[in-house]
């Protein structure tokens, strides 16, 4: 019937560029206009280009270099505690992005070549290292990428993983190989690849040396040809080469029993074995304060290395009123994340501070540092958050040191008119 109202078939072709059906795979339609697929494609690559030409300002690293002082509060937001770690930090990223911003200004006319500084955080496990470097490359809006040494298999020379180091963060940076060359790579474990180390890989030489040497590439400064997507090279694949002069390298690990040998170089008689664990832990804390390159040496590391990583931030051991303190306060702490969840549920939470204790008690008694604290805390939350949803009716929740220790259920509160019989809790009103 609407056939014969229609206007006479016209064969359609790209508005654009004018191409027929026959010549393209699709079109894209409008009103009365078409737009065939390599008219999209051209057009996707020129606003890419536009966009990469916008953002040339933050090319050069942070946009606005904030003040170390600045810097230090960023982190203060999300970093309980260490503080002597977060100024060395602040000082040291500020002087690095310094330095290539002067490098830009001055070119090769520089007189005065400031070296890169590569940053190496000592502390016990889970005690924010990590989550500083991450922190940082938030603060200055630079990406960032995570390695880890011990899967660094690689035996004396440039090797592809060592290069997948900077896969990852070239992939952070959406691809931008500029952008790239000023962002920051964490790399965990770094204790892990000392020849002194007990978990050496069996995959790799048993000294860790040749790993040490492929680093220390890639800290000093190289030109490395990576496969952008990953993964082994192979002679047809296109490579994008990434200058790491630029790329700050923070290096974490806990480096178990260094203190002793600073202890022996600084001829003290302090360490010992104790009765008391945390006083062990603390004089632990106060040697690795004195912790130097000759002690890193003496730990398994070529001198090479240790040069490359000038600057050393000791982390101190969590005390119980930081671990508190990390549960309730940073912005995204745990502790908030639940109770956004519970609102999200119009659901008020609530935790007895006996409650929080007991989880922090928990937590220091498996030696993980804060990371302890999610797993109890899931522990704690998972049958809670399983059940939530089915009980449409609680207006709070209240976990209690009971909740934390012997996994009884929390104090539920329920709205007045819709409290279900089975719970005893204070307002109960069955309406059903
Ligand atoms: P590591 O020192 O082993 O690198 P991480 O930084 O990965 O430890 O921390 C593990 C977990 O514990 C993270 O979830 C982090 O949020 C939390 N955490 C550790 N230390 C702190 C701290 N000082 N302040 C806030 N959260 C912390």
């Amino acid at each position: 019937m609407k056939k014969d109202r229609q206007p006479p078939f016209k064969e359609p072709s790209c508005s654009f560029c004018g191409r027929t059906s026959n010549e393209v795979t699709s079109f894209v339609s409008g009103p009365e206009v078409f737009i065939c697929d390599i008219c999209v494609y051209n057009a996707a690559d020129i606003l890419r280009q536009g966009a990469l030409s916008n953002t040339k300002t933050s090319k050069k690293g942070p946009k606005t270099l904030p003040k170390p002082s600045e810097i230090k509060l960023h982190l203060d937001e999300y970093v309980i505690g260490q503080d002597s770690a977060k100024r060395v930090l602040s000082v040291a990223v500020y002087n690095h992005y310094k330095r290539i911003q002067a490098g830009d200004l001055l070119g090769s006319l520089a007189d005065v070549d400031i070296e890169k500084s590569n940053i190496l955080l000592a502390g016990p496990t889970g005690t924010g290292k990590t989550l500083l470097a991450q922190t940082l490359a938030r603060v200055l809006d630079v990406p960032f990428a995570i390695a880890d040494a011990t899967t660094i298999t690689e035996a004396g020379y440039v090797g592809d993983d060592v290069e997948s180091v900077l896969v990852s963060l070239l992939q952070n940076a959406d691809y931008d190989v500029e952008r790239a060359e000023r962002g920051i790579i964490y790399i965990d474990e770094i204790d892990k690849i000392s020849r002194r180390s007990e978990s050496s890989s069996i995959t790799r030489d048993v000294s860790g040396k040749g790993v040490q040497q492929a680093l220390l590439k890639i800290l000093e400064g190289t030109m490395a040809s990576i496969p952008p997507k990953g993964g082994r090279k192979h002679p047809e694949q296109s490579l994008v080469y990434l200058n790491t002069k630029n790329i700050l390298f923070i290096c974490g690990g806990a480096f178990d029993g260094i203190e002793k040998i600073v202890a022996r170089r600084l001829n003290s008689k302090t360490i010992g074995f104790h009765s008391n664990a945390q006083k062990s832990v603390q004089e632990s804390y106060e040697l690795l304060r004195h912790l130097e390159p000759e002690d890193l040496i003496h730990y398994g590391f070529i001198p090479e290395l240790t040069g490359r990583l000038p600057i050393i931030a000791p982390l101190a051991p969590l005390t119980d009123q930081a671990m508190l303190d990390i549960l309730t306060n940073p912005k995204n702490a745990l502790v908030k994340q639940y109770q956004k969840l519970f609102q999200m549920e119009g659901a008020e939470l609530m935790f007895q501070r006996e409650a929080l204790l007991a989880i922090v008690a928990k937590a220091q008694k498996r030696k993980t540092g804060a990371r302890g604290l999610r797993a109890i805390m899931e522990e704690v939350m998972l049958p809670v958050m399983y059940e939530l949803p089915d009980k449409t009716n609680v207006r709070k929740c209240v976990v209690t040191k009971n909740a934390v220790d012997l996994g009884a259920e929390p104090v539920f509160e329920y709205s007045a008119e819709h409290a279900p019989a089975r719970h005893s809790s204070k307002k109960i009103a069955d309406s059903q």
